[in-house]
């Protein structure tokens, strides 16, 4: 295992992420620019987050299927406003098998026109109605400035694709799944997040209108964390899906589509992570406690490892994830470290002196505590330790969001926060796309989206002084 040294997050952050993926051996480039190669402990992550956000969609009545990779390319031009936001970024196959398609292929940036293709077959009745279903697979968007997990050109994500008798139930079922992905980065990412809805410029292709959750980095950016779109009729009437209503007459469906990517890896490394690594919340944390037996002699190890059988038998029951480093090659110092780098939530220190008082200590990765814990009951110990620094993690992050969101009603005030620490900041806007392009020239900073909890309240543009009824939240982003 190669020693590898992190940048100290305040010297330089872009430097800082990338070496921490590399000491945690979440990532690498891959021999095409713009592509990356998830290591096992990135996609350990990734498949944790597979299985929550899984159970939440079955739980909320979804399905999962499966299209396929290629689309052709005459499906992307139905949906005008969908091929011209998609078109700069498509990967297009002319030659298979030795010559030239007859029709050229686009390799799935999105996959709205494949999936609703389908359901013009699959759709007849009201009684076909809510068709609900998810997909897991890899996306390509031609991409060429590659930042691990948070731009690449290919990526690996979950999209559902749902339809709809009304426009009523499409857009309970866009909120809804806002409110899946809201669950998914507060309860299991320890991710505080700002629900909104997105302005007619930042919006997908082809949607009426599209929703996303907001979190702020530890940068002071915005991350763009999960979007779930109201498509309206507007695929349906592109690839002619109706449907026989109650009363006997024939509708176009309404459509929703949501998705959710590897990106939440890179916003994980970016929210909690510090100049010892990535820190892994417990609840996505494949290994949540790694037990360090610490010994000199012969006789000390027997006596020791016999201990952690007796844990590991403990966490077994208890259904905890754990890691028994009892490698023989590394001192316990190095083994700490390793661990921490690597984001393991707990660590375990067990020596023959900690077995004379009949207990061990526990190491929290979050904050760096250490206490003393008695061997009895160990798994139960641990299983709330884990509970206690998933929430905390949570609690620090909305602490550092909260110090770094500003009311701001003085333009001139923009650049001086953005330049500094960063933040939110909640603003009054007018609402129009000329105010907000301008802000975007002058600061680099979009509207992240307009908050679905935010009061009304009287106010004047930032930009242009005229009438507005709420603030918005504008920030940099990545
Ligand atoms: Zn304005």
């Amino acid at each position: 295992m190669a020693e590898s040294k992190i940048t100290k997050r305040s010297e330089d952050y872009s430097r800082w992420y990338t070496d921490v993926i590399a000491a945690a051996e979440l990532a690498d480039y891959a021999p095409v620019k713009g592509c990356m190669i998830i290591r096992p402990n990135g996609y350990a992550i990734w498949e944790k987050m597979q299985q929550a956000l899984d159970a939440m969609f079955k739980e909320t009545g979804h399905q999962n299927a499966y299209f396929p990779l290629f689309i052709p390319e005459s499906f992307l031009q139905k949906e005008a406003e969908h091929v011209e936001g998609f078109a700069p970024e498509v990967a297009v196959v002319t030659h298979a098998g030795g010559s030239k398609l007859e029709e050229a292929l686009v390799i799935r940036p999105t996959s709205e026109t494949i999936i609703w293709n389908s359901y013009r077959n699959w759709i007849q009745s009201y009684r076909d109605l809510p068709l609900l279903i998810n997909q897991w697979c890899n996306i390509v968007r031609w991409e060429m400035r590659t930042r691990l997990f948070l731009r690449t050109a290919e990526f690996l994500w979950q999209e559902g694709h749902t339809a709809h008798a009304t426009p009523e139930d499409a857009e309970e079922e866009t909120v809804r799944m806002l409110g899946v992905y809201r669950r998914f980065a507060e309860e299991y990412m320890a991710l505080p997040v700002i629900e909104g809805r997105k302005t007619e410029k930042e919006k997908f292709a082809g949607a009426q209108h599209t929703y996303s959750i907001e979190a702020m980095m530890g940068d002071g950016k915005a991350l763009q964390a999960g979007t779930s779109h109201n498509l309206g009729q507007n695929f349906s009437k592109a690839f002619d899906v109706m449907f026989q209503t109650e009363k006997g007459t024939r509708e176009y469906v309404y459509a929703t589509s949501w998705g959710l990517s590897t990106r939440m890896i890179g916003a994980l490394i970016m929210a909690h992570g510090d100049d010892n690594g990535i820190m892994i919340p417990p609840k996505l944390a494949a290994i949540q406690v790694v037990v360090v037996p610490i010994f000199r002699k012969p006789e000390e190890r027997e006596r020791v490892l016999k201990a952690v059988d007796n844990f590991a038998g403990q966490f077994k029951a208890a259904g905890i994830g754990f890691k028994i480093d009892d490698r023989e090659q590394h001192s316990p110092g190095w083994k700490f470290n390793e661990w921490e780098k690597r984001g393991v939530p707990l660590r375990i220190e067990v020596g023959p002196k900690d077995l004379e008082k009949n207990q061990v200590m526990l190491a929290r990765r979050d904050n760096r505590e250490k206490t003393a814990a008695s061997q009895d009951s160990l798994g139960q110990t641990v299983r709330q330790m884990l509970d206690t620094i998933q929430t905390s993690m949570f609690e620090r992050a909305r602490e550092f969001r909260e110090k770094h969101s500003y009311r701001i009603d003085d333009y001139s005030k923009f650049n001086e926060i953005l330049d500094g620490d960063g933040g939110f900041l909640w603003c009054h806007w007018c609402g129009s796309g000329e105010c907000e392009e301008k802000v975007k020239e002058e600061t680099k900073a979009t509207i992240r989206n307009i908050p679905r909890d935010s009061p009304a309240e009287e106010g004047k543009c930032i930009k242009c002084g005229a009438r507005s009824e709420r603030r918005v939240i504008f920030a940099r982003a990545y």
